[in-house]
């Protein structure tokens, strides 16, 4: 033991704990931890490991480990030093083994630890041990006190190498998980114990990273461990009157278009403590941030712009694939806490489109930059990026050269979906929380194991069918979520339908005796969805840093555009590739959508990103079956036709949608494919005028 005064919690009240003491509490809930919140998190995550791909899903996973996840320590030196405690030849590189080294590395050591996990794949295990393990023996070897950054004797971490030990304390933390080796839990504590409240402030607005964002290992080693010490500094760290004054002006919706990674892991912070201070200010404040996104930044595949600074909506902005990473994080922390199945939705869709497009189909090269409308691997056709320069836009081994933050990050993005895809509830039951095909080994009931197999194209199909496994006859609740965008949802179970009633977070409720011999089936109808928004100007705010814009650009505009999704994907049209690299030449894109085609539209001024269901006539669906092995073909068994009209399109510097409707062009039918499928493409259409 690594202290003698080991608490156990019930709620905020605490207890000081012994053997016969922790017997007294009253049964713990599946998967509940040593210690939790007086405000019960809606739901309960599973070790990572316990839900595994299958299908479609699957093959890509594997082509993970098979591509860069499972390479990457042989492309590059910041991959195969970083963590070592020795210097590494790398870009960012500071003496003594940190700076960006031993960030770019924890994101890959954590995400491809956990697809090890999900795929149960020992090699990669191994691989990610040998490098984990040499950290939790060098902390059990230094003094108290010590960080992650343990060769640094009594080294604290602050700003940059601070974000970077958040980064790894949390692949510590579910190599915990995962292994269960207490060795691994003692070292996060030893290091958490004594880790300075004064970790870092929250400054948006410049570029600023923070160690505050060790905040949620903290909070995992304290549920885990009890260590009451932890609890205390992680409390006080967002009790400093600096993080107080911030996050007061997030909850009205007021902040800083800073850096959108920074934003991503920031604007969760205050949700994560909320449980356990049970202050509701804090959960306001990431929720209103959570809009404040929505509203401002937020891009058709569900992850906000940023180049790397907040950019505004547009059909050529860009995206960070870090962003995809912190997007799918931030959001499944407010899921585990509220439950509330709209954030599932989100996930899905940022999962299913901006997860897939920046991801070459063979999972060998990846790209640091995606955005609606791509034309170009050089340029988009707008400005070249000012971070991370001109080969932020190219399909690379290592993303861009030069910052090697998406290729790490982009690891963590299919292990982080899988794992989220079931979680536990307090009533002993399991919740489908976000869908795809896969395999959930995991206790109900009174501790009985259960296998829920579920089969299912899904998002390319509408049907997923379920079936349930106890090791014995058991009772437990199985709650299903209905897709905000699904309207008339059907649930059989065991053939018979049931009366669909969605509790108010949006899931049905199956209690019952479960037998070994049930199934349910689901069926989540799908409609054509139009979104329509407008192109805003480049925040003014980030003028200074988008300084190589042409000055046009920071000017309030309302450009409209549409967009098209079903289910929770979005549709754009293809522009064939040769590689990821190369479009064809002669492809056409030069097209506005002829809204005025398409049932259920009606005319008049669209509000700001207003989604509007669409009938079958205008909007038709063909499908066909699905290849035996998924890679995000280009050739996708989903497509949809839509109304078009053809037209003299120029994007340029200034402008990339026209300022009104376009009149006067031909009309025709484009087809569409999901935007995951593409890599030149456009999904952020000019309007037809009526
Ligand atoms: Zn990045």
């Amino acid at each position: 033991m690594l202290f003698h005064d080991r608490l156990i919690c019930r709620g905020l009240g605490w207890l000081v704990g012994s053997a016969a003491l922790l017997a007294a509490v009253a049964p713990a809930a599946n998967y509940s931890r040593v210690c939790e919140p007086e405000i019960k998190p809606a739901f309960l995550p599973l070790p990572p490991g316990a839900v595994e791909p299958a299908g479609w899903l699957r093959d890509w996973a594997m082509a993970a480990r098979d591509g860069i996840t499972g390479h990457l320590d042989e492309y590059h030196p910041t991959f195969r030093d970083g963590w070592k405690g020795t210097s590494i030849a790398a870009p960012g590189a500071e003496p003594n083994g940190m700076g960006w080294p031993i960030e770019q590395c924890a994101y890959w050591l954590d995400g491809a630890l956990r697809l090890g996990f999900i795929l149960h794949d020992d090699a990669l295990i191994r691989k990610i041990r040998a490098r984990l393990d040499p950290v939790v023996d060098g902390v059990h070897k230094a003094d108290f006190g010590t960080s992650l950054i343990y060769w640094k004797k009594g080294y604290k971490p602050e700003e940059f190498n601070g974000w970077a030990h958040s980064q790894l304390g949390r692949a510590l933390v579910a190599l915990y998980q995962g292994t269960g080796d207490k060795r691994v839990l003692d070292a996060l504590v030893k290091v958490y114990a004594d880790y300075p409240a004064k970790m870092g402030k929250l400054p948006l607005a410049n570029c600023q990273v923070t160690g505050l964002c060790n905040l949620d290992a903290m909070l995992e080693t304290y549920s885990l461990s009890g260590d009451r010490r932890i609890l205390d500094r992680a409390l006080a760290a967002m009790a400093q009157p600096d993080v107080v004054r911030e996050i007061r002006d997030w909850g009205d919706g007021i902040l800083p278009p800073g850096h959108m990674v920074v934003i991503y892991e920031d604007i969760r912070l205050p949700a994560l403590v909320y449980p356990w201070s049970g202050d509701r200010l804090q959960l306001q404040a990431t929720l209103g941030a959570m809009k404040w996104l929505d509203d401002n930044h937020m891009l058709p595949y569900g992850v906000a712009s940023g180049e790397e600074f907040a950019s505004g909506i547009g059909a050529f902005r860009k995206t960070e694939t870090c962003n995809v990473t912190a997007m799918l994080l931030a959001t499944s922390w407010v899921y585990r806490i509220q439950g509330n199945g709209d954030w599932g939705d989100r996930m899905e869709r940022a999962f299913f489109n901006a997860g897939a497009a920046p991801i070459a189909r063979d999972f060998k090269t990846m790209c640091y930059y995606q955005s609606p409308n791509r034309l170009r691997a050089d340029s988009l056709p707008c400005e070249q990026p000012h971070s991370p320069g001109p080969a932020g836009t190219h399909f690379h081994q290592l993303g861009c050269p030069s910052v090697l933050c998406c290729v790490g990050a982009v690891n963590r993005i299919i292990p982080n979906y899988v794992i989220h895809m079931w979680m536990a509830t307090s009533d002993d039951g399991l919740a489908a929380t976000l869908y795809g095909p896969s395999t959930v080994s995991a206790m109900a009931g009174p501790k009985v194991p259960v296998r829920v197999t579920t089969t299912t194209d899904y998002p390319f199909d509408e049907g997923i069918r379920m079936k349930i496994e106890p090791k014995q006859d058991v009772q437990f609740p199985l709650y299903v979520r209905i897709p905000g965008w699904c309207k008339q949802a059907e649930i059989r179970v065991n053939g018979i339908p049931l009366p669909i009633r969605p509790d108010d977070k949006g899931f049905v409720k199956i209690a019952r005796t479960w037998s070994g011999r049930d199934t349910v089936e689901m069926k989540f109808p799908m409609a054509p969805r139009v979104l329509r928004g407008f192109e805003t100007e480049f925040p003014a705010a980030d003028r200074s840093y988008f300084r190589f814009e042409p000055a046009a650009v920071f000017k309030p505009r309302r450009l409209p555009y549409a967009s098209i999704l079903y289910g929770p994907l979005l549709f754009a049209l293809p522009i064939p590739d040769i590689d990821p690299n190369t479009p064809v030449d002669d492809a056409r894109w030069q097209y506005a959508l002829d809204l005025q085609r398409c049932e259920g539209i009606t005319h008049g001024d669209a509000r700001e990103n207003e989604t509007v269901p669409v009938g079958p006539v205008g909007v038709a669906v063909e499908r066909r079956i699905m290849p035996a092995h998924w890679d995000w073909p280009l050739d996708a068994p989903l497509r949809l036709t839509a109304p078009a009209q053809a037209f003299d399109w120029k994007p340029s510097d200034s402008q990339a949608l026209p300022d009104r409707p376009v009149a006067g062009a031909t009309h025709e039918t484009i087809r569409l494919v999901p935007y995951g499928c593409t890599k030149f493409r456009i999904s952020m259409f000019p309007v037809a005028a009526p």
